[in-house]
């Protein structure tokens, strides 16, 4: 991979064995050009050069979508989504559970933010989400499994990285601990979304057809995460 830079636009370069030249905005916001082995470097200027506009739009929309990106601060009154609804931040003492969710405040245990320990704090919330998600999220597979029709075996809810979801050949399926900051409908769509890949791996007009017949509003939940999915974080 190279860096290269055309007027006012760096990007990325990788070459690999494939017909055609195409561009796209990773998730991180790099332009990247994907060119075939035999192209020489001219030829993939002007592909950048005469791609400009669209280049332009698509990093414009790529800021706009990370702007609703979080940085947190674990202080009183800071706001933490569950299940799509933001619950203030009370730093407490005597508490033994490292974070609760209790009269309508998260209530994380002091000790551990004075200690200096922003990352004990992110845990605490993610392991919060796990344990409430795995119970919720494995009710929601059960109750659309058979709309679907598939058969599942087990949930878990954990980090996934760039990913909502997950699914394996052997049934298993996997939802990251975020889907939890979401609110219920939106939960419902991912899990929806997940249980159709058993169907069809690709996201082709069958694959959504089948989402479709189970969720006819999908389309709105789907651009509900596409527009605030960023926002969900700890
Ligand atoms: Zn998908």
């Amino acid at each position: 991979m190279s860096t290269n830079r055309q007027g006012d636009i760096a990007y990325e370069v990788i070459r690999s064995p494939r017909a055609t030249a195409d561009i796209v905005i990773e998730r991180d916001g790099r332009v990247l050009v994907r060119a075939p082995k035999t192209v020489p470097d001219e030829q993939i200027e002007a592909i950048v050069e005469a791609k400009r506009y669209w280049i332009y739009k698509n990093l414009a929309e790529w800021r706009d979508l990370n702007s609703t990106r979080v940085l947190r601060e674990y202080k009183n009154g800071e706001g933490f989504l569950y299940l799509g609804r933001s619950y203030r931040l009370s730093l407490v003492a005597d508490q033994k559970e490292p974070l609760l969710l209790k009269n309508g405040r998260f209530c994380l245990c002091r000790d551990m933010v004075e200690r200096g320990a922003v990352e004990a704090a992110r845990v605490a919330f993610r392991d919060y989400y796990i344990a409430r998600g795995t119970e919720r999220i494995s009710q929601r597979v059960q109750y659309y499994a058979p709309k679907v029709g598939v058969t599942t075996r087990k949930v878990h809810v954990r980090e996934l990285g760039n990913r909502w979801a997950s699914c394996s050949p052997n049934g298993n399926v996997a939802f990251h601990w975020k889907c939890m900051m979401a609110p219920q409908t939106i939960i419902d769509y991912i899990v929806v979304h997940e249980l159709c890949h058993f169907h069809h791996l690709d996201h082709t007009d069958a694959f959504w057809n089948e989402v479709d017949k189970v969720m006819p509003q999908y389309r709105e939940r789907k651009e509900w995460l596409r527009k605030n999915g960023a926002g969900l974080d700890v």
